[in-house]
């Protein structure tokens, strides 16, 4: 009975050192800080942001990958400049095979330990279970739904040690990132903070960047898919679409999030 209790008191500390964790994250930057921060870093280079971002936070911040094109950057300059720095990446089981290629490529080239986290089996199980492998067709909740399995719950799994996150987002990617700052509060997530170091990159600053160094991408970028998520839901794009057209093209550009970036627009 002792151990019993000793136990659930080991499990409510360690619930409430995680949660404290991120509250003090957003408790230790206040909004004038994090202005002051923002305005400092949005002149730098993003290798400069990255190497910042690794002196702050250490091994309590990772970087989310998808291994698009802006990730292949970020990988490459994590590689140059902080090669300690902790990296992940959701496995929906969705992902298309040149998605799984090119996380081998980057795997060999960069000698990274990159994490894979899964969704949990159960969920996954009882979705398909319930509702078929496309119930994401059928409507937004839906499609919320198998995102909020596949990719939400192992992000926030992850998310939930940390005190930081980076990601690859750039402000011109979506009509829901326009206002994207180098550095953010993530309430969505906990509270704590997100570091967009590309976030100012235009489309022909990362093909420069990629060409330049040599960083090796996506197969699917050179046939059409500027943005690249799970199979089912990712299509080629026409001369002139918008980069995010062939991102759930069923649904109206302002739901174009699967809850990992959540939309800063408010749909009509
Ligand atoms: S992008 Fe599509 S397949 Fe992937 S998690 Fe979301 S709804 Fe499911």
């Amino acid at each position: 009975m002792l151990t019993y209790h000793m136990n659930i008191i080991n499990i409510l500390c360690v619930v409430s050192l995680r949660r404290s964790r991120s509250l003090k994250t957003e408790t230790e930057y206040s909004a004038e800080r994090l202005d002051a921060l923002n305005r400092e870093q949005e002149g730098r280079h993003a290798e400069e942001i990255i190497e910042w971002t690794y002196q702050a936070f250490g091994f309590e911040v990772a970087f989310a990958s998808s291994f698009g094109a802006e990730d292949m950057i970020i990988l490459d300059m994590i590689a140059k400049v902080a090669p300690r720095f902790r990296v992940f990446t959701l496995d929906t089981g969705r992902l298309h095979d040149e998605t799984y290629e090119i996380m081998e490529e980057a795997r060999s080239r960069y000698q990274l330990d990159i994490q894979t986290v899964f969704p949990q089996r159960d969920a996954v199980e009882d979705l398909v279970r319930g509702k078929g492998f496309y119930s994401f067709r059928e409507s937004i909740e839906n499609r919320k739904e198998c995102c909020g399995i596949r990719k939400v719950e192992p992000l926030r799994r992850v998310l939930k040690d940390l005190r930081a996150w980076a990601t690859g987002l750039r402000r011109e990617q979506a009509v829901t990132r326009g206002d994207t700052p180098v550095l953010e509060i993530d309430s969505a997530n906990g509270g704590l903070i997100k570091v967009n170091p590309l976030v100012t990159w235009s489309e022909a600053e990362v093909w420069q960047y990629i060409k330049a160094n040599d960083v090796p991408y996506n197969a699917l970028h050179d046939r059409g898919f500027p943005s690249i998520g799970c199979a089912p839901c990712t299509r080629a794009i026409m001369p002139g679409e918008d980069i995010r057209a062939g991102r759930w093209w069923w649904e109206l550009p302002e739901y174009k999030e699967c809850g990992l970036h959540p939309a800063k627009v408010n749909p009509a």
